[in-house]
């Protein structure tokens, strides 16, 4: 190992906690982190995880969230079969193209070889379409709205990531079709705002709304809606979820149609493709979580997805404490988790024997409990509890007293004030790191630096692939891993962002890439990312 690659100790690190600093090796830090806060354990297959119940907790917390959000607009659940048939799969050009070199195949079914082979779903398009073409017979069946939570496979060879990036994810889909183009684009928008609020609101992780380029939509789509991630430590944008809008492309080949009311009623009747779109956020926005709030104590859950907000732990309790006095606080201690319940808060009351305070602490810091409460004889006598706020490093700017009396409606408070204070951190560093430039010579520098970039653009594709190729540069020296390849990773477009800068002229701003010779048409965000 070269000496500049040696792992920091953290001060003070108990031996049950993280032993890498995440500044340091950002890879090792997020292993140890999902494993030992019991996220994730690996399975013998790469890229296909194991989420414990710790992670599926925060996977429910935002399904239930987004699931009654999608029925507020008719979306209905429904499953569709695992497999899809080779022909059907096939049957839009470039949605294919874009998937094929991802699809896994089933060729055999115990030892008869199949004759035509099946393939495990990478998305459900193809699976879902020739069911809309029965089911949408006239346009009073419009518009059909179907979401399925479930799984798909895409058997990615680049590095896999927990969460990230997976062979196998869990996720939902969303497919609707309509009557009109606009009534589509409506709907578009309308998740890609829930897609928002799932990040900002519950996660505390900030993303930035936009359209994909051309070179970067997902395929087959007429054009596709994003928001936009980022993790500071690395600098590197991450896809958090898409929206698209298909058009009419899968309508044309599934044949999906219906008479158009409008025409009929002057007399004449004209068939119209439907207008279709499909949404899907993943499990991935757990690991972005992670990787945004995660500390080197730990992993740091935003209250409004924690499966426990508060952990309760008694303190104080010596040799030479009472059996008497420790009953009591005992009991104390069951009154205040049960106050704290009353008023919707999901609370642990931690009083496993044999564990000092110290060490329980440390386990539920690990685990990213985001407050915890202390109450031991001291507090009982000013009839009050300490507490810590997980989310704040210094351990005197973390700490707090409330007064029993005013537990139930000091916690929640206290909770809202974490969550605001996580999502505020997160954006400023966010914010501190979308640069705006305007000069080539800043482009490969200013991405160096661990930031995004908003520069004016051509939105040409084959200028984008310039642009990859110019500002990916070879890695130095011999450490391997996926972060420190990063650099040597080119830069893409993220995506055309809603929220525009000033600054372009039409016409008279130039594209940002010194080679190219078209007008700049908007600011486009650039970034290396996962
Ligand atoms: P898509 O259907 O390709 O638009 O994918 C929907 C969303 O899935 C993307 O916006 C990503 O956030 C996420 N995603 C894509 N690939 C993976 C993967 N391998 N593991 C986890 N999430 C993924």
């Amino acid at each position: 190992k070269k000496p500049q690659q040696q792992k920091k100790k953290i001060e003070g690190a108990a031996l049950i906690g993280i032993d890498v600093a995440k500044e340091d090796d950002l890879a090792e830090w997020y292993q140890q982190v999902i494993t030992k806060g019991e996220m994730i354990s690996f399975s013998d297959i790469s890229g296909c995880y194991i989420l414990e119940p710790n992670s599926y907790a925060i996977w429910d917390a935002i399904r239930e969230w987004f699931d009654k959000k999608i029925k507020t607009i008719g979306t209905r659940n429904a499953y569709f079969p695992l497999f899809i048939s080779k022909s059907n799969l096939e049957r839009e050009k470039e949605h294919i193209e874009g998937f094929a070199a991802e699809v896994a195949w089933v060729t055999q079914g115990g030892s008869t070889k199949l004759e035509v082979p099946l393939a495990v779903r990478p998305t459900s398009e193809t699976a879902m379409y020739p069911h809309f073409k029965k089911k949408i017979q006239s346009h009073r069946d419009l518009p059909l709205k179907l979401n399925q939570w479930n799984n798909v496979v895409r058997w990615e060879f680049k590095h896999p990531m927990p969460f990230i990036r997976s062979r196998e994810f869990l996720w939902q889909e969303g497919h609707t079709a309509h009557l009109t183009k606009e009534e589509a684009g409506a709907e578009v928008r309308q998740v890609l705002d829930w897609y928002s609020d799932v990040y900002q609101e519950l996660l505390a992780v900030p993303v930035v709304k936009g359209v994909k380029t051309e070179n970067e939509k997902f395929p087959g789509a007429d054009y596709t809606t994003t928001i936009e991630g980022f993790i500071p430590a690395t600098g590197r944008g991450i896809q958090a979820a898409t929206s698209h809008c298909l058009g009419q492309h899968f309508s044309k080949m599934f044949d999906i149609t219906v008479e158009d009311p409008s025409v009929k009623e002057s007399g004449k009747s004209e068939k119209i493709y439907v207008w279709q779109n499909s949404w899907g956020l993943t499990t991935r926005s757990i690991g972005v979580m992670i990787l945004t709030h995660g500390d080197n104590r730990g992993l740091v859950i935003p209250p409004r997805v924690a499966e426990k907000q508060v952990v309760l732990i008694p303190v104080g309790i010596t040799a030479k404490t009472t059996p008497e006095a420790k009953e009591n606080l005992y009991k104390s201690l069951r009154e205040i988790a049960g106050d704290l319940a009353s008023v919707g808060l999901r609370v642990e009351l931690d009083l496993r024997e044999g564990y000092s305070p110290g060490w329980k602490f440390n386990d539920w810091e690990l685990k990213g409990v985001p407050l915890r409460i202390e109450y031991g004889p001291k507090d009982a006598e000013k009839g009050q509890v300490t507490t810590s706020r997980r989310d704040i490093n210094d351990k005197d700017a973390a700490r707090g007293e409330v007064r029993i009396h005013d537990l139930k409606t000091a916690i929640p408070e206290l909770l809202e004030r974490i969550q605001a204070d996580m999502f505020a951190k997160a954006d400023k560093a966010y914010r501190e790191h979308r640069v705006q430039i305007t000069n080539w010579d800043d482009f490969v520098p200013t991405l160096n630096g661990k930031n995004v970039l908003l520069v004016p653009h051509c939105h040409g594709g084959k200028c984008e692939d310039e642009i990859k190729e110019k500002s990916a540069r070879t890695a130095i020296g011999d450490d391997t891993t996926e972060d420190a390849k990063a650099p040597a990773m080119g830069a893409k477009s993220l995506c055309i962002p809603y929220e525009q800068p000033e600054g372009i002229k039409e016409g008279e701003t130039k594209c940002i890439n010194p080679t190219c010779e078209a007008p700049a048409k908007s600011w486009v965000m650039f970034g290396r990312s996962y």
